[in-house]
Parts: structure tokens; C-alpha cells; sequence
């Protein structure tokens, strides 16, 4: 008599090729385009080479101009922070008055534009609060927040030459909400929900790094749990990015990149 398998982890087996060329999704681009993560990243990174820090001020306006250069694929939190801010919100009161009055501000915007900028720049012992500043500008709900501060810890650990394990370890201990520890500490013990929620984008970008021995498995596999496949399958590049180095990027997807050299040498500058 047989032992039943072992109930598989992980994301479900592609129904198609996830590798060639095509559009899929609700938002089809072109292939090789990047979405808001990573125009939103670029802003960021920018405003931290310009100011030598992070700058809430310089950071808000630099997001403002590149929303109101393409707005597609943003989410809710971030335009109305925006929208708040352009009808005469003072800039850094436009995040906590909508998390007041409407709840609002728990999306995972401010996880995905600031973890590699921030995580490059920031060594461990400072990341976090600069991380919590960075998140109150659009994402002003606890979770959010704490969320980036967990995220820009990993990969400001791994930068400096951590393993994934002890980077994980240092983040759960400075983390200082119950719910988000929980769910680091033990990924294994929740469903993977590729939802917009700052935390499950947290979970499941986390879970799909430890999961994957490369980049490619990490990246595709964010991409087939569907949902916000985007911001996931950025964050768990950026994971694993940041565990191996560029040269574990496959060429031919860096050469499908579009403006791939300004994303490097901005990378290069900020390092
Ligand atoms: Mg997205």
C-alpha cells in the first residue's frame, strides 16, 4: 500500500508559458513593459539621489509627476492621496486624513515602490524608520507600514550579504505588529492570496522567494497565482535580485526590458 503524496506547496503548474512572448491579464502591456512598481520605484530612486535621503516633501511631488505622467495601473490609495494633495490637501496630512475618516491606506503601493530603493540605501539599523516614514506619505495604515518596514529589512540585510533565512530572522524581530510577525514567522501556515493588501503581497512575495532557487521560479510563480501578478512578481525579483546578484537574471528577459539601462544605471547610483 502507498503513502498518499506529498500535498504539493507552492503555486498551481502553468496552464501556458508564462516565458513567451504575450499578453495576458486584465491589463495587457506590451511585452517586456513595466507597470507602476516600477515607475514608481524609479521616482523614488530618483528623489533619494537628489536629496541624499529620503525626503517626504521631494518623494510626494516626484510621485505626483510621474502618476500624472501615465496614471494606468495605479492603485486606489495612491490616487486619492494624489487627487486629495492636487485639490489642496496639505501633502504630508492627505495619507493620515483618508486612513481617518475613511479606513483606507492598508494596499500594498507603498511595499512595492520603496523596497529596492530604500532597502539599497538604508542599512538594517535605520531602514525601518526610514521605511515607516516612506509608507505614511500615501499608506498611512499600520500595516502598510510595517509591512515596507519588513520588506526594506530583507533586502537592505541581503545587500549586505545576509542569507534569506537570517535576513527573514532580523525582520520578524524588529517587527512590531502582531498580525505581519505572525505571518512572516511561519508563511507556511497561510493560503498565498495575491490580493492587493499590503500584507498579503508581503506573504506571498516572501513565501514564493523562500520557496524558489532562482530567480526565474520566483518570478514565474508569482505570476501564475494570477491576482496582482505585477506588484508580486516584482517583489519576489527584487527578493531574489537582491539574494544573487544581476548576473542570476536570465539575459534574455533583461534584454526584453524596456529602458532596462536607465533601470540599472539608477540602481548603480543608488547603490
Ligand atoms: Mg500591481
Amino acid at each position: 500500500m502507498h503513502s498518499a503524496p506529498p500535498r504539493l506547496r507552492g503555486p498551481p503548474p502553468p496552464e501556458h508559458n508564462v516565458l513567451e512572448p504575450g499578453n495576458f491579464g486584465v491589463n495587457p502591456g506590451n511585452y517586456g513593459q513595466f507597470t507602476d512598481d516600477t515607475k514608481q520605484t524609479l521616482a523614488i530612486s530618483k528623489s533619494l539621489l537628489k536629496c541624499g535621503r529620503f525626503d517626504s516633501m521631494d518623494a510626494i511631488h516626484a510621485l505626483i509627476e510621474e502618476y500624472d505622467r501615465d496614471p494606468r495601473f495605479y492603485g486606489p490609495t495612491s490616487g486619492e492621496v494624489f487627487t486629495r494633495i492636487k485639490t489642496g490637501c496639505a501633502p504630508l496630512e492627505a495619507a493620515r486624513t483618508l486612513f481617518e475618516e475613511k479606513g483606507l491606506g492598508r494596499t500594498n503601493g507603498s511595499v512595492m515602490r520603496g523596497v529596492p530603493p530604500i532597502g539599497i540605501c538604508y542599512p538594517p539599523e535605520s531602514v525601518r524608520a526610514c521605511s515607516l516614514a516612506a509608507s505614511r506619505i500615501t499608506h498611512f495604515h499600520p500595516v502598510a507600514c510595517e509591512a515596507s518596514a519588513v520588506f526594506n529589512t530583507v533586502i537592505s540585510c541581503l545587500l549586505r550579504g545576509e542569507s534569506l533565512a537570517r535576513a527573514r530572522d532580523r525582520a520578524i524581530a524588529s517587527c512590531e505588529i502582531a498580525e505581519v510577525r505572525a505571518r512572516i514567522a511561519a508563511p507556511e501556515d497561510y493560503p498565498l492570496r495575491p490580493s492587493m493588501d499590503a500584507l498579503d503581497t508581503l506573504h506571498a512575495s516572501l513565501s514564493l522567494a523562500l520557496m524558489s532557487d532562482s530567480f526565474q521560479d520566483a518570478v514565474t510563480g508569482a505570476v501564475m497565482l494570477g491576482g496582482d501578478t505585477d506588484t508580486i512578481a516584482a517583489l519576489s525579483g527584487a527578493l531574489k535580485g537582491a539574494e544573487y546578484g544581476i548576473e542570476a537574471l536570465p539575459d534574455a528577459w533583461l534584454r526584453n526590458i524596456e529602458g532596462i539601462d536607465a533601470v540599472i544605471s539608477c540602481a548603480e547610483a543608488c547603490g
